[in-house]
């Protein structure tokens, strides 16, 4: 079980008895939060910190504890600052500092100066604020009553944020085959992937799949095809090209648990040995919570299953999509988003359907793939680039919608969905911020949990919402780019 440290702030000065109560306080806190949060994280006390040994004593522990995912800060009392310097220098795990009180209400009848002395998280965590601020310690900031469902909801979002990047500190990704010639957005900085989030990400030759793939038996593939009838409305007659990809999913699973994998991806340009490009295998692996990637594209792959798991346990769907055509019928713009083949069946409206299409690209057999319309309801799409010097992380909140009509020819799994604030400055923003045409949407997801992933792994972060204005928008732009240049 992964576990947030509750590390409650004092000083030495206030005398056993107040202490005391302030220990028994944060207990009671801790077991309160601990009881709402502990299906994502455990909630554990540390004892009062008095001193700036025991500051740094506990920030040291919390670093080097590889279940700790993050620490959540507060001030019972005053703490003065400096105690905290060496502590807030050797923390390496994301802060959440909660500003809240013991006391919801104010005993206006009652209170005297030891209450005072006792409840001063008003004077206390303004103190910590600054050294944080002048120590440049990235944090999360959440006030409130701590027994209030909204500050519950934030802390709870803090910690799930905090889980996935944990997850992804360790997390392999293959690439089976490389980035898809010539494209410039899906390909990246792997080494910088790795030291800034931890994603330690491979390249594997296709034939690592093809070898496992001509050693998987028959009854292996009549499994899988169980597995498919059950999930799936099998709508071909072309069987042996539905079995060719339950025989690559079998291949692709008993891989990814070899070489312990929670992302890949492939490109049609590198398929040698295989009969078709996996698009229903990817599919059917995608919903289980493997990242995935088509072209090579590690970053989106990578991210993918990352925010997967930062949605685990929410309604909604998370998943990699592509920006592909547009209805233009002004003041009703639509996007229609889909790809050759690999949507994740998260995202079907209703029960998805196998079929087989030849791809039109690549020259290979016609593959077996699901095709369905899309969920509705407010999403997120998120993109991750490579600027060089730093990745920046593209989110634009979108608003997925029915399809207007069916589209019985089109032979892929789609999605639709409209733009904020409106199409033209949405589209335009996103152009302006470099976003790739791969993303990672999510309805289970929202802006708030991605501007805490980018908090927490000091990663850039622009995003386009029903406030973005483009003249603000792209002086944003022009000024991460000065910043960027000035720490050059
Ligand atoms: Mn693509």
């Amino acid at each position: 079980m992964k576990k947030l440290y509750f590390i409650t702030g004092s000083q030495d000065l206030y005398g056993e008895e107040t202490l005391a109560h302030a220990e028994k306080d944060s207990k009671a806190m801790t077991e309160f939060l601990n009881g709402r949060l502990k299906d994502v994280a455990a909630v554990e006390f540390a004892p009062i910190v008095k001193t700036a040994a025991e500051a740094e004593k506990i920030c040291v522990k919390a670093s080097a504890d590889e279940d700790c995912i993050g620490v959540i800060m507060w001030m019972h009392t005053f703490s003065p600052a400096k105690m905290w310097i060496r502590a807030l220098q050797a923390l390496k795990k994301p802060m959440l500092h909660l500003h809240t009180q013991f006391n919801e209400k104010l005993p206006y009848d009652s209170i005297d100066m030891d209450f005072m002395n006792l409840n001063q998280s008003a004077h206390g965590d303004r103190e910590f604020g600054f050294i944080c601020t002048r120590l440049g310690v990235k944090r999360e900031v959440v006030v409130g009553y701590y027994q209030h469902e909204d500050v519950i909801k934030q802390i709870r979002r803090f910690a799930q944020a905090a889980l996935a990047v944990d997850f992804g500190r360790t997390m392999r990704v293959a690439m089976l085959g490389n980035n898809m010639r010539d494209v410039a957005v899906t390909d990246g900085d792997r080494v910088e992937s790795e030291i800034k989030y931890g994603w330690n990400v491979n390249y594997y030759g296709i034939g690592d799949i093809v070898e496992i793939a001509n050693s998987v038996t028959e009854s292996e593939i009549d499994g899988k095809m169980k597995e498919y009838s059950e999930k799936y409305e099998m709508k071909t007659d072309n069987i042996a090209a539905v079995r060719e990809q339950a025989k690559y999913e079998v291949a692709l699973e008993k891989f990814i648990e070899r070489e312990n994998i929670s992302a890949f991806t492939d490109t049609f340009q590198d398929l040698h040995g295989l009969n078709q490009l996996p698009g229903l295998a990817a599919q059917n692996i995608m919903a289980k919570g493997i990242g995935f990637g088509p072209e090579g594209d590690y970053k989106t792959a990578a991210l993918g299953a990352v925010l997967q798991k930062m949605a685990e346990g929410r309604e909604g769907a998370t998943g990699f999509m592509e920006d592909y055509t547009y209805d233009l019928t002004a003041g009703d713009e639509l996007e229609l988003a889909a790809h050759m083949l690999e949507v994740s069946p998260v995202f079907a409206a209703s029960k998805p359907e196998i079929q087989v299409h030849p791809l039109d690209i690549g020259g290979k057999s016609d593959p077996a793939r699901l095709v369905f319309d899309g969920v509705s309801g407010e999403g997120i799409a998120v993109s991750m680039i490579d600027m060089g010097n730093r990745f920046r992380l593209v989110c634009a909140e979108i608003t997925l919608v029915n399809q207007p009509k069916p589209m019985p020819k089109l032979p892929v799994a789609r999605l639709m969905w409209k733009l904020k604030p409106d199409f033209k400055t949405g589209a335009a923003a996103w152009i302006y911020a470099g976003g790739a045409h791969h993303a990672v949407v999510s309805t289970a997801l929202t802006a708030e949990d991605i501007r805490l992933f980018a908090k927490m792994t000091g990663t850039e972060l622009v995003v386009i919402d029903g406030k973005t204005d483009l003249n603000s928008f792209e002086q944003q732009l022009e000024m991460l780019d000065t910043l960027a240049g000035l720490k050059k």
